[in-house]
């Protein structure tokens, strides 16, 4: 089975409208501002798509410029104000800033409250102590899938290839909080294939355009693919999984694209309307 992410982002989204007019007869508009580096055409589509998608859902924001020439410190007393601006409810750091920026220091600075990615060390500490906060956004809407198809995690092995902040390991924990048993896989990991092949639940996490093969998963396994790579000469970003062999052995599997990639932007919106309700004393 196809696990439709694009359909099921369709879903969270109107969920998301239909949170936000209610909200919005309060009087309160749900925000979203970001910071993004400016010549990083990636980072500029993303955070487009982020606010294109807000708006129609009725969510509003804006972005700030983040430039060769911008310092530490304007970054830093920014996001100071945006904290204690009530009428922000969400802030996002799109990674990666320009390098002579201290991604990790901006971070740190943001409110817990408002970092609706999930991504500063308050709120995987809140992740990894399993106390409520704002979940990354990529692994939340995995978990969404997951749900929405009534995959059950309790007692399987789920396999999780790639250990990064924003993907790897946040995902590996959700599926821990799930009952699931994880094992983490990463560069160093010896035999990946095998280890790949006892997996129940295999999410693919790697930025290697196509590296898990069909004959690495077990049969009838769930695989879920964050994967999202260009290809010279393919007209269509590819994912972490060799789509057409992993198919025909998995009994469910996320498309490259209108799988993992549009959950993204649904579930960061969501967490911006959980935001801006907490503030409302809904939450
Ligand atoms: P990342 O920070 O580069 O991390 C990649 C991870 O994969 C690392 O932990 C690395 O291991 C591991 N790895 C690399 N080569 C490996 C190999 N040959 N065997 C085993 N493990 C290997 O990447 P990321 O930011 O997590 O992104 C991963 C993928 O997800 C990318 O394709 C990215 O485009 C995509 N992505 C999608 C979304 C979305 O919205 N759908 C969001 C973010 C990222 P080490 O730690 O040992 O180096």
């Amino acid at each position: 089975m196809i696990l439709d992410g694009k359909a099921l982002s369709r879903k969270v989204r109107e969920e998301v409208k239909q949170r936000v007019d209610r909200i919005r007869e309060r009087d309160i508009t749900p925000r979203l501002d970001a910071f993004v580096a400016d010549d990083d055409p990636a980072s500029v589509a993303y955070v487009g798509m982020k606010h294109r998608w807000g708006e129609k859902a009725g969510i509003v924001g804006e972005s700030y410029s983040v430039t060769a020439e911008t310092k530490q410190e304007w970054l830093i007393e920014k996001i100071s104000e945006l904290n204690a601006d009530p009428s922000v409810h969400g802030v996002l750091i799109q990674h990666p800033l320009p390098k002579h920026l201290d991604e990790n220091a901006a971070l740190e600075a943001l409110g817990a409250e408002k970092d609706v990615d999930g991504i500063s060390p308050q709120s995987l500490g809140r992740l990894l102590a399993g106390i409520p906060g704002f979940r990354c956004a990529t692994p939340l809407g995995m978990m969404r899938i997951l749900d929405e198809y009534g995959i059950e995690c309790k007692g399987k092995h789920a396999v999780v290839i790639g250990r990064s902040i924003i993907l790897g390991k946040p995902a590996a924990l959700m599926l821990l909080e799930r009952h699931a048993t994880v094992t983490i896989c990463h560069s160093r990991t010896e035999d990946l294939p095998s280890v790949c092949r006892s997996a129940d639940i295999l999410v693919a996490a790697v930025g290697r355009p196509e590296m898990v093969r069909g004959d690495w998963i077990k049969p009838g396994a769930v695989v879920l693919d964050a994967g999202f790579n260009k290809v010279e000469g393919r007209d269509k970003d590819v994912g972490d999984v060799h789509f057409e062999s992993a198919s025909q052995v998995a009994s469910h599997i996320t498309p490259v694209p209108g799988g993992v990639g549009p959950m993204t932007v649904a579930m960061l919106l969501s967490n911006v309307v959980d935001a801006a309700e907490s503030v409302a004393g809904e939450r």
